[in-house]
Parts: C-alpha cells; structure tokens; sequence
C-alpha cells in the first residue's frame, strides 16, 4: 500500500485516521504533534533548563530525543536527564545503561538518583518487605516524590515525563472508576505551579504508545525494551485491556477521551482547585497533608520491619 502522501510504500496504518503513510510522513506525523503540544504547554522565555524523567524505555528516550530536537535551535533553553533507579536488580540496571549511553550521544547532562538516597528503600528492599502490597502503589508515590526532588535540586524549571496517549487516557478512566475527583482533576501538564512542585511536561501526551514504539525504531532511538517484574500486578492492567478493546472497535477512542478531558480542565481547576501545601513534618517536600505520601509509606515500611524482628523465627 503506497503512502497517503507520496508514493513510498507504506509502513503503518493509522486507523483513527485512516491514513497509511511511509517511514519519513509518519515521522514527520509524530514530530509535528509533539513540536506542537511542547509549544502548548510552555511558554519559553529562555534560560529554562528541562528535566527529562529517563528510564531508558522507548517513551522516555524518545521524549528526550525530541525534545533535544525541538528545542535545539533555542541555544537559551537546556535539556537534561534523570534516572531513577528503583532498586529492582533484575531490570533497572539495563534501563540506566540504555540512559547513559542516549545522553553521552546527545551530549546531555545524565543524573542518576537511587530511592536509597531518597527514601531509604530499594524496591526490592519494599517487595522483600511487604509481599501482599502492590509493588506500584509504593514505588509511584517513590518515584514521584524523587523526580520531583531531583528536578528541583537539578533547578529544572520543569520535568518532562515520557507519558503517552494510552497511559494518559489510562489514568483520566482509572480515576473516574475510583470517584477519585481531585486526583482526576490533577492530571496532565501542570497549569497552576505550586511551590516546591517542579511543572509536569507531557510532549508524548497525544501520541497511542503503538506509534512511540514505531517512531523509536524508524529513528534507530536506542532504547531498553525490558518490563518490570512487578508490572503484572499493577491494576494500570486491567484499564489498558478495556482501553484497548475500545480502541480497536471505535479507532479514536484514546484522543477522545484525552480531548474531552482537556475540554473538562478549566471547570476542574474552578471545582477542585489544588490544595495549599504545607512542608512535610519529616522531609519538608510539598504535601497538602502533615507529613507526605512517601514518608508514611516509609514509616509503615519501618514498622513492617520492625514487627518481623520482633517475631521469633517459626522452627518446623
Ligand atoms: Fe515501579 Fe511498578 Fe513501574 Fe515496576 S511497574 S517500575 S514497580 S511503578
């Protein structure tokens, strides 16, 4: 099938908009969306340095990379990379080689920011100590809370995430199937900075992850292509399944409901506006509560461990 827009043998059909197109129209179909939403979502004024979140997957290495481009002719505005390692031996270490070697061949400033240095915890170190929780509900709030600190320390003016269409329209249904409203109307690029958060960019943000991954490998973007071991447990599973039934009996379904979120964003921010923040009584990060997310999921975490060496060893 040749390309809707020369006569170059097609690569992909894009069934939402039912056009087939050639390695080089498809790129160009790609750059253009996300050249457009960083534009959307940032007003440059020059000297702003950009904290790239990078795990070396396809998301994140291609955010960077088009961010370096897109941003390349502006000599006053920087692009740097962070990488959280999780403490997950059997799959971050790959993921950090894969970001060191992306930002050496851009030549781009690299940080690496371990959970130990952060919240005293690897990963495994958190799965080893509550087996039954959900690994995601501890290492999301982690994350978080060490990009955010990296980024500021960094004096990134903003952090760019690889998030794409399907995990954010993930995330819109997630929250409404839990009811949970303030979160809900949280999400996205950060329109209201607040002291203490760095903005959220979300350049990918319009882009299904099929597409990202095609992109990644039409430019020879070298990435880690590896998962989780705990991924599988995450509940994020369960709406990508409904997600991508959806999508592929209405082709459009994703930017549909991503467009009519953002068509919400204005009477969320004047319904739930964010909360004031206070410092955390324990680490002084921003909280809306006494002490913060990670902090008590470390205190009970210090519990956890505490009660274990407490408890004899059972002798069969
Ligand atoms: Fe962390 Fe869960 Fe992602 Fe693994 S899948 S890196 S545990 S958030």
């Amino acid at each position: 099938m040749p390309c809707a827009r020369c006569n170059e043998p097609a690569v992909t059909l894009v069934r939402y908009s039912g056009q087939h197109l050639c390695a080089g129209h498809f790129c160009e179909f790609v750059e253009r969306r996300v050249k457009r939403e960083i534009h959307r979502q940032v007003e440059f004024r020059g000297g702003e340095r950009i904290a790239v979140g990078l795990s070396g997957g396809k998301d994140s290495s291609t955010t960077t990379v088009l961010l370096h481009e897109v941003l390349a002719p502006r000599r006053d505005v920087e692009v740097l990379a962070i990488t959280v390692d999780e403490g997950i031996a059997s799959y971050r270490p790959e993921g950090i080689r894969f970001a060191k070697a992306l930002c050496e061949g851009l030549g781009i400033e690299h940080r690496v920011v371990p959970y130990e240095e952060t919240v005293g915890w690897t990963m495994d170190e958190v799965v080893a100590a509550e087996p039954a929780a959900i690994p995601c509900s501890y290492c999301g709030v982690f994350r978080r809370t060490t990009l955010n600190r990296a980024a500021r320390e960094a004096g990134a003016d903003y952090v760019a995430t690889g998030l794409n269409l399907d995990d954010t329209a993930q995330s819109i249904l997630m929250n409404i199937a839990r009811g949970d409203v303030d979160k809900l109307a949280r999400l996205g690029p950060h329109d209201h900075p607040q002291p203490g958060l760095v903005p959220r960019l979300q350049p990918l943000r319009t882009i299904p992850e099929k597409e990202v991954y095609l992109y990644a490998m039409l430019r020879g973007i070298p990435f880690h292509d590896g998962t989780c071991p705990h991924s599988e447990r995450a509940q994020r599973g369960r709406f990508r399944e409904i997600l991508n039934r959806l999508e592929e009996d209405s082709p459009g379904t994703r930017h549909a409901i991503v467009a009519g979120y953002d068509r919400l964003r204005p009477l969320f921010a004047e319904r739930f506006p964010p909360p004031e923040l206070n410092e955390c009584v324990a680490c002084g990060e921003p909280t809306a509560n006494l002490m913060c997310k990670a902090c008590e999921l470390q205190t009970r975490l210090g519990d956890r461990k505490a009660q274990a060496d407490r408890e004899p060893e059972t002798v069969h």
